[in-house]
């Protein structure tokens, strides 16, 4: 069985190797490509020193050495590892970092070259053919160090897997697999098999854990790019986007935000903001909730801003995503859209179908009520004249300077309208028959008084006034009607006239 362990070992020595060639080559185009072929170089090593035990185990320096080896090629997966799962699961590990991560392997490949450095490592001491091994403190800050940076990279693919949409998780557990065996193997080593002579379970572990990773790197590279490509979708989206821990610290915005909100990523730059966003005193009202409303800027922009909050594994607060849209075009738009569905281009009253639905509220009103309402409906006489003898600009301009003065004449609670062509509308809730006949003739004498100079004289208006009062019973329509008909009684008794319509008896 030992022997079976040593030439398995020396098999998984030639696979991990070749396999760390064949990773390499491609470390132009994949970022796994060269931690995981710094790995494969380490596990090669690894089992290729444990492997070489079995031809070697007479010969005690050799043995020695190779025991030695063991070590640098440990570290050099536990090191690589921690690189390769970092990369993995989205982050980037800077060159400095890296090389960093080799400094260990480094300063123990060195260390074991001189027999004192040995020494300070293992104890070791041969009983005849037979090499008796004891372990120092060093030895075991390696292994606590070791083993710290596999289990921290197992834990960042769990990490990520969780992360990660269903379809990819399954790519992280591989990966995690692959690192839980060796470790599990080398624990088994560690605690099992105390003599020297033991074979370790570690290479045999690595013969399934090369192929893993090696899957992992060709076929699960999607998994790497998904959060880079959310990345670098955050990075040139319009949208402001800022993600807050759970205590309100910003701990990510991308480009966008740091344009809208201000420079720097600190806390007060970003609630101070140069276009001064009252953002933070948004997320003050509620934070644990989906939210979402308008902020508008001291400087006058619209924002839409939306709050996601987050949750952690186990369903508590872990912060929120707000996201910020520049809406200010937008909302300028929107606001001209229905200026111009509600109000006349020309005279800029409101248009007929306000009319009509203030109209239809106003009689709702004052039927529930039984307050009076009254209605004004203005005819310009002779109009068409105006414009075959001034031109019809002159003419619009005349029914611009009637809408100002309807415009004026108008309380708070009244409407004043533009009916169509040269009629208008005045609504006045509250006003019983002779009152709204006051204000009917008052408006009447303030058209009279419009004079507009105009390059063929000056041209000035009157107008005929029909006054009606709802009656009980009346529709919207029927009030309407009646108001017409005044008017019409008013052109017919000879025009810039008041007529009421006949109150019902
Ligand atoms: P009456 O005293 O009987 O009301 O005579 P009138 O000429 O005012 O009435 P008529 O209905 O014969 O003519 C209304 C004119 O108003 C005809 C139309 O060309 C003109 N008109 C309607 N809308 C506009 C507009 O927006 N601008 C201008 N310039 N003229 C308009
Ligand atoms: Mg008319
Ligand atoms: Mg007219």
């Amino acid at each position: 069985m030992p022997t079976l362990v040593y030439v398995v070992s020396l098999l998984a020595a030639v696979v991990a190797g070749a396999a760390g060639v064949m990773v390499l080559r491609r470390r132009r185009i994949s970022h796994l490509a060269l931690p995981l072929g710094v790995m494969l170089a380490g596990a090669s090593l690894w089992s290729a020193c444990r492997g070489s035990l079995l031809v070697t185990g007479a010969s005690v320096p050799a043995t020695i050495t190779l025991r030695y080896l063991v070590f640098v090629g440990v570290a050099l997966v536990a090191g690589a590892s921690f690189w390769y799962f970092a990369v993995l699961s989205g982050h980037r590990l800077t060159r400095r970092s890296a090389a960093m991560l080799m400094v260990h392997p480094t300063v123990l490949l060195c260390l074991l070259l001189s027999d004192s450095g040995r020494e300070a490592f293992l104890h070791v001491d041969t009983v005849g053919t037979t090499v008796v091994v004891g372990h120092t403190p060093l030895f075991w800050l390696h292994t606590a160090y070791c083993f710290g940076l596999l289990v921290t990279g197992i834990g960042r693919a769990s990490a990520a897997m969780g992360r990660a949409i269903p379809r990819h998780r399954h790519v992280f557990a591989v990966a995690a697999l692959g690192a839980a065996l060796p470790l599990a193997g080398c624990m088994v080593g560690l605690v099992f098999t105390i003599g020297p002579g033991d074979p370790d379970l570690t290479p045999v572990c690595f013969l399934f854990s090369a192929a893993m990773w090696w899957w992992v790197e060709r076929f699960g590279q999607h998994s790497t790019t998904v959060p880079v490509s959310t990345r670098r979708v955050l990075d040139i989206l319009d949208d402001a986007v800022v993600v807050l821990d759970a205590r309100g610290s910003v701990i990510d915005a991308n480009p966008a935000a740091r344009c809208l909100l201000g420079g720097g990523l600190d806390d007060t730059s970003l609630a101070e903001g140069d276009a001064g966003v009252p953002w933070r005193r948004y997320l003050d009202a509620d934070q644990d909730r989906h939210d979402r409303g308008t902020l508008v800027t001291s400087t006058g922009t619209v924002l839409d801003v939306r709050v996601i909050p987050m949750s952690d594994a186990l369903g508590r607060s872990a912060g929120v995503v707000v996201v910020l849209r520049d809406v200010t075009e937008m909302e300028r738009l929107r606001a001209e859209l229905v200026d111009q569905a509600t109000h006349d281009w020309l005279t800029g009253l409101n248009n007929r179908r306000v009319l009509e639905h203030r109209l239809a509220s106003a009689v709702g009103h004052a039927t529930s009520s039984g307050q009076p309402l009254s209605m004004v409906l203005v005819d310009v006489d002779h109009f068409k004249a105006v414009n075959d003898e001034h031109g019809h600009s002159v003419g619009d301009r005349l029914l611009a300077q009637i809408g100002r003065v309807l415009e004026a004449s108008a309380g708070p609670d009244e409407t004043a309208a533009r009916l169509g062509g040269e009629e208008f509308v005045l609504l006045l809730p509250g006003y019983a028959a002779d009152d709204a006949a006051r204000r009917a003739d008052d408006l009447r004498a303030r058209c009279a008084r419009i004079t507009l100079p105009t390059a063929t004289g000056t041209v000035g208006a009157t107008v005929s006034a029909g006054v009606a009062t709802l009656a009980p019973g009346w529709s919207p329509d029927d009030m309407l009607r009646a108001a017409d008909d005044a008017m019409y009684a008013a052109k017919a008794a000879g025009r810039d006239r008041v007529a009421h319509a006949p109150l019902p008896v």
